[in-house]
């Protein structure tokens, strides 16, 4: 029988197997810890290697379309400028008036209550102070530990037992102003970019100060002309990376979902502009809720492909167990989105603490391409033989009206005539900056995912009646870091032991396996369940041929999640358990 704990006990559950058995630990734990950073033990770093394979496999492996790359983790410094990180990658900062704790400010829970404010305070030895102050107190508190907030405040100003001066009260609802532990004022809110800095090089002068990476895929924009250059691929097609991002994170919470440091995995999918695609075929392709996404079509614009990686993705969770009921979409609304985006989803995954962010899919045009062309002064266009083609038929009327309607069309985004002008003519010449759409995900929050999702606890009673609650970790075969348990029945029967070791070195060169001769095989099982482990090999002395010849050489194959045994020949095991994991 499955059990049901709330959402708190859910997660620390969670957080207590992880350390136990070794998938996550604190960073440092032994000097206190370092808050934001965590380190993958054993089985952690074969879940989360897993978990990179299946992405690189469903990104570029099983692909004909998409590219791989590894570039560094500090790039050229004007990378960040070109692409707004300098000047924009921040997050708004607030730090409680009294006990300095510092909180990301549009992440401070929603208050309401009564707003008690005071002009100042004044102290028995003539010591005053004008600096106004509030406290938000919630229903139901007493004002008395609203007013002894405010005393630390001006307390801290010098006051000896201050005086509270010109109070005054109003209702106040729906706040993210005040400190939720204890009502305080806090400052307002001011930028905090959230980017790394160190120092290149032996001098450690500004000059040589450079970034932490806080995204991957600046590297591929940059990398794109090589990339394209090197192979002779042509648009449509992608780039993919996987590595290490740093964000100095106000305030990093939720376990791993929110680290300082964290790995990304991250494709460009560079596509033509909707404008080149209407001059080859004479149409772009429209969505609709009946469109086919199932195989990339020549006319198809930005939206489709757009849909179609938010599918394509879709399915890629569900191949590692991630079905739909535990996934959700936020769709960005106009106002939400940055000014060079047309469109951004994000896809959910209902961890225990809320329905947060697994991965953001977003369409944002030539932006970053355009931004490091201009920076770098590198001509980063591609030529493409089919529009140069196109346009070439076109006579000086139809290349007037057409260069026309993208200027009225660019207009309604406030784009420059001259802008737009400037596009047209380069299009007609078979010239553009390629269009992106970009599925960006978080690996470190995915592995949380997959473990909270696969997290579960069965009730089960022991032979003296004694009910026990015991962890399951579902895991789909595929990113189970251990995928067979190998068991001899007893460990001080040598015949039963060399055949479970000559099982062992059968398995071991192609899947993740485990040996266990330690406790009952009843124990054995359990130890497996708690790590996800889908199947136990148990050898007995059927396996040895005690009982008759016709069960030599087999062993009883247990399912993890239905506890299902089955006799299986051992020379059937490889043919039979490489398919589940594949
Ligand atoms: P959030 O709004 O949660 O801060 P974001 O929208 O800034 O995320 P992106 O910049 O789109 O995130 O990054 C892409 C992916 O990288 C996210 O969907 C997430 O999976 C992962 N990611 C981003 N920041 C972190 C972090 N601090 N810790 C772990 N993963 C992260």
């Amino acid at each position: 029988m499955a059990k049901e704990s709330t959402t708190n006990e859910r997660m620390e559950k969670i957080v207590s197997l992880t350390k136990r058995r070794g998938f996550i630990f604190q960073s440092s734990e032994i000097y206190g810890g370092i808050n934001g950073f965590w380190d993958y033990g054993p089985l952690g770093a074969d879940l989360k290697r897993n978990l990179r394979d299946t992405w690189w496999r469903a990104m570029t492996r099983e692909r004909e379309d998409v590219l791989g790359l590894d570039a560094s983790i500090i790039l050229h410094p004007a990378i960040w400028k070109a692409s707004g990180h300098v000047d924009t990658f921040s997050d708004p900062m607030s730090d409680c008036l009294v006990t300095k704790k510092r909180f990301r400010s549009d992440h401070v829970e929603l208050q309401s209550g009564t707003l008690y404010r005071w002009t100042g305070a004044q102290d028995l030895s003539g010591k005053s102070s004008s600096e106004p102050f509030s406290v938000l107190l919630a229903a139901g508190k007493p004002p008395e530990s609203a007013r002894k907030v405010a005393q630390l405040y001006y307390a801290q100003r010098g006051l000896e037992t201050p005086e509270l001066l010109g109070e005054t009260t109003e209702k106040l609802e729906n706040s993210r102003a005040f400190n939720p532990d204890n009502g305080a004022q806090l400052t307002d809110p001011v930028p905090f970019n959230l980017m790394f800095h160190t120092f290149v090089g032996a001098t450690a002068g500004e000059n040589d100060k450079a970034y932490l990476r806080p995204e991957t895929a600046q590297a591929i924009f940059v990398q794109f002309k090589n990339v394209a250059d090197s192979t002779r691929i042509k648009v449509p097609f992608g780039i993919c990376q996987i590595g290490k991002a740093f964000r100095n994170e106000v305030t990093p919470r939720n376990f791993t979902f929110r680290s300082r440091e964290f790995e990304q995995m991250e494709l460009e999918f560079f596509i033509a502009p909707d404008e080149a695609i209407q001059l080859i075929h004479g149409q772009v392709a429209q969505w609709s809720e009946s469109a086919d996404l199932t195989n990339p079509q020549p006319d198809w614009g930005w939206e489709m492909w757009h849909r179609y990686w938010v599918k394509q993705r879709t399915d890629y969770y569900a191949r590692i167990g991630l079905s739909a009921e535990v996934l959700d979409y936020y769709w960005q609304t106009p106002s939400e989105l940055a000014h060079y985006a047309r469109a951004c989803v994000d896809i959910l995954f209902k961890f225990p603490f809320g329905t947060e962010e697994l991965e953001g899919i977003a369409a944002r045009g030539d932006f970053d391409l355009s931004q490091h062309q201009k920076h770098s002064g590198k001509p980063l266009e591609v030529f493409d033989d089919e529009l140069r083609a196109a346009a070439v038929k076109l006579s000086d009327e139809q290349k007037t009206a057409f260069i026309a309607t993208v200027v009225a069309d660019w207009e309604k985004r406030q784009k420059s005539t001259e802008e737009a002008t400037g596009f047209a003519e380069r299009l007609l010449k078979g010239f553009y900056l390629p269009h992106v759409i970009e599925p960006s995900a978080g690996l470190d929050r995915l592995t949380l995912a997959i473990i909270a999702n696969a997290f579960t606890e069965v009730e089960k009673t022991d032979p003296k009646g004694k009910i026990e609650t015991l962890t399951v970790l579902r895991f789909h075969p595929r990113i189970a870091p251990v995928k067979v348990g190998v068991f001899p029945l007893l460990k001080n029967k040598p015949e039963l032991v060399a055949k479970a070791r000559a099982v062992y070195d059968l398995l071991k060169p192609y899947l993740a396996t485990f040996y266990d001769d330690g406790g009952s095989i009843g124990k054995r099982y359990a130890r497996q369940d708690e790590i996800g482990t889908p199947f136990c090999l148990t050898i007995d002395f059927d396996s040895i041929g005690e009982n008759g010849p016709e069960l030599l050489d087999t062993v009883t194959l247990r399912h993890r999640d239905d506890a299902r045994q089955e006799r299986v020949k051992i020379s059937d095991l490889l043919g039979l358990l490489l398919p589940q994991v594949a």
